[in-house]
C-alpha cells in the first residue's frame, strides 16, 4: 500500500488528490493520495512521519519550510530554495521541486524561447526563473515591490524592475521577450491585472506568447493576450506536469501517456 498526500493551507480546493488517485487507479496500484491541512509549516516533517507517508506534495504557503526541513534536497530545488515534493527513501525524506520542470514541459508547445518576461517575484516566479536560466533563456522580472523580492533574481542574473521603475522609462526601453508569464496572484480571486493596463499592453506587444500560472479561468491577463492575438495558455498543464513528475518520483518509474491522459481529464 502506497500512502501519499498533499500538505497546504488552504488545501481543500486542491485538485491533486483527484488527479493522483485517478492515476493510482489506472495503474492498478493499491494506495491513496489524501489532503492534509497543515497550519504550521515547521511541523511538516513531523506530520509526514506521523502519517507514515511514502510521498507528499507541498503547496502554499509551506514550500520554503518544506525545503528547510528535508533530510536531503535534490536537483533544481536547491537553487530555488523551495520544494513541492517529499519522497521517503531508505528512511530519509528527500525533497524535490517539480514545479520548475513542470512549467518547462507546459511551455514546450510554444517552440523555441529565447527570452522571458516574468511578472511577479514570489515562490513560483523563483522556480520558473531558475528553470529558464538553466535553459540559457534571458529573463526579465517585474514586480510591484523590490525589497526582499528582487535580490534573488538579480543574483541569478535576471534583469529586474519594479513596476514603477519600468513606468518611468520611455516605452522604447521596455523589455522585448518571446514569452510573458504571469506568476502573480492578480486575477486569481479578483479581476486585477498584474501591472497597469497600458504597461501590460506594451509588454504584450513586445512578445509572442503569454502564459498564466493561474488555471481554470480566463484571467484579465489572458483576456488581454487573446485580444492582442497572442498564442496563450493557462497553468493547467503546469499543474498536470508537476503532478506527473511527482508521481514518477513517488513510484520510482516513468508513467505512460495513457495515465497522463487520465490525470489530465481530471483537471478539465
Ligand atoms: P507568492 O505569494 O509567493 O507570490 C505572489 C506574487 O504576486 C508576488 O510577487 C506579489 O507581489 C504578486 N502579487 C500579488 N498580488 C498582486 C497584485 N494584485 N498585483 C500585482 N502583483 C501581485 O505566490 P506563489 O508564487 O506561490 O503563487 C503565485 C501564483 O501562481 C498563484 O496564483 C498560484 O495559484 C499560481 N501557481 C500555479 C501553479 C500551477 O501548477 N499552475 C503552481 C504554483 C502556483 P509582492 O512581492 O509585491 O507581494
Amino acid at each position: 500500500m502506497i500512502k501519499l498526500g498533499i500538505f497546504g493551507n488552504p488545501v481543500a480546493h486542491s485538485k491533486s488528490p483527484l488527479m493522483q488517485n485517478s492515476a493510482l487507479k489506472s495503474l492498478a496500484i493499491n494506495g491513496f493520495y489524501d489532503k492534509y491541512l497543515l497550519l504550521d509549516g515547521s511541523k511538516i516533517k513531523e506530520e509526514f512521519i506521523k502519517l507514515d507517508l511514502n510521498g507528499a506534495n507541498i503547496t502554499v504557503p509551506h514550500k520554503e519550510e518544506a525545503f528547510k526541513n528535508a533530510d536531503e534536497v535534490r536537483g533544481i530545488a536547491s537553487k530555488i530554495g523551495a520544494v513541492n515534493t517529499y519522497v521517503r527513501e531508505d528512511g530519509k525524506i528527500v525533497a524535490y521541486n517539480t514545479d520548475a520542470p513542470g512549467f518547462m514541459k507546459a511551455i514546450e508547445e510554444f517552440g523555441e524561447i529565447k527570452s522571458a518576461c516574468i511578472l511577479g517575484a514570489g515562490g513560483t516566479a523563483r522556480a520558473i526563473a531558475v528553470a529558464l536560466k538553466d535553459a540559457n533563456i534571458e529573463v526579465t522580472v517585474i514586480n510591484r515591490s523590490r525589497e526582499g523580492r528582487l535580490e534573488f533574481f538579480e543574483e541569478l542574473g535576471c534583469t529586474c524592475y519594479t513596476t514603477d521603475e519600468l513606468l518611468s522609462l520611455p516605452t522604447i526601453n521596455y523589455p522585448l521577450s518571446t514569452i510573458i508569464i504571469n506568476t502573480t496572484s492578480a486575477g486569481l480571486k479578483d479581476d486585477l491585472l498584474p501591472v497597469p493596463k497600458e504597461l501590460l499592453k506594451q509588454l504584450m506587444k513586445n512578445t509572442k506568447f503569454a502564459f498564466d500560472c493561474i488555471y481554470g479561468k480566463t484571467t484579465p491577463f489572458l483576456a488581454m493576450a487573446r485580444e492582442l492575438n497572442l498564442k496563450y495558455k493557462d497553468g493547467k498543464d503546469m499543474l498536470l506536469y508537476q503532478g506527473v513528475l511527482a508521481l514518477e518520483l513517488f513510484l520510482g518509474h516513468k508513467i505512460t501517456q495513457s495515465t497522463i491522459k487520465q490525470m489530465d481529464k481530471c483537471l478539465k
